[in-house]
């Protein structure tokens, strides 16, 4: 748990990075807390959908700008899909995911600076994701596991929930407080030192090889999960497609997944059973989906 609380007007943390961030403030007079408040609300925020409290240090904007490095990087170096069935797969699913995330900030009335771009990589990996600021990328390596739109639908919406819900940010933030503290973490990302880009890039997923998840800590997985059921849902894709997806990723892994303990995402089995407990709170959003086409 992130819990804040200030100290001699000091800000200090705690590293237990598993749970919530929650604000902590010693009993004070009600002015100085509210001043209190304030000066912390900069490194809270809140998850949309889930209503989580998180760290975030860095601005949406900054790190927005920081993915639009990357993202050239890639576009330069990678093998890009130009044309063809499955890239207009890709493309078609996309737009009906980010339509309903856009109509979610619009009834919300949140603000929002997503452009999105959708690229399809020719490579095996059996991998996606999406940059802060709706930098999309597929490997076609995903493809046959997807199987259909619903199934390109289900790893559309959890990646563009780890953008939405600022996992990056968070974890960035989590990289930054740890390495330099928190008076010099702005001082560094000023500088775009490579040991600040590469811990960017870590903290956005960049840089793994392995499956879609690794980055995130299991909170923020099953955070994904819930966000990006309730979007495939709102967009009119069955919900259900999640758990067969999921199961053909494990069938996929074919017991090459380290035991659960060991790695930091949950288990096949674990988000399974997780994704089947949230159905019955989405359901309700597919078929209004449905109803309204
Ligand atoms: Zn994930």
């Amino acid at each position: 748990m992130h819990r804040f609380n200030c100290k001699r007007g000091k800000l200090w943390y705690d590293t237990n990075m598993a749970s919530l961030c929650t604000l902590t403030v010693l009993p004070l007079k009600r002015a100085l807390t509210f001043l209190l408040l304030a000066a912390l609300a900069t490194g809270c925020a809140t998850v949309p959908m889930t209503n989580r409290r998180q760290l975030r240090l860095v601005s949406s904007q900054q790190m927005v700008s920081l993915s639009a490095v990357q993202y050239q990087e890639v576009l330069e170096t990678a093998k890009l899909v130009k044309s063809g069935s499955q890239l207009q797969q890709v493309q078609r699913v996309g737009h009906r995911i980010t339509d309903a995330v856009e109509e979610y900030y619009r009834e919300e009335k949140i603000p929002q600076n997503f452009k999105w771009e959708f690229a399809l990589i020719d490579g095996e990996q059996v991998n996606a994701w999406c940059m802060p600021g709706g930098k999309i990328a597929f490997y076609t390596g995903i493809l046959p596991i997807c199987q259909s739109d619903a199934g390109v639908a289900t790893v559309m919406g959890h990646e563009i929930a780890h953008a939405m819900a600022e996992h990056g940010n968070e974890r960035f933030s989590q990289g930054l407080l740890a390495q330099f503290g928190t008076a010099a973490a702005n001082e560094v990302l000023k500088e775009r030192d490579p040991k600040t880009q590469q811990l960017f890039a870590t903290a956005i997923g960049l840089g793994t090889q392995v499956g879609v998840l690794l980055p995130f800590s299991r909170l923020q997985e099953s955070e994904a999960d819930q966000i990006g059921l309730m979007l495939m849902a709102r967009a009119g894709y069955n919900p259900e497609a999640a758990v067969s997806f999921w199961q053909r990723m494990k069938e996929n892994a074919n017991g090459k997944q380290p035991p659960e303990f060991l790695s930091t995402h949950p288990s096949n089995d674990r988000r399974i059973e997780e994704i089947r407990a949230m159905l019955p709170k989405v359901r309700r959003y597919y078929t209004e989906a449905e109803s309204t086409e």
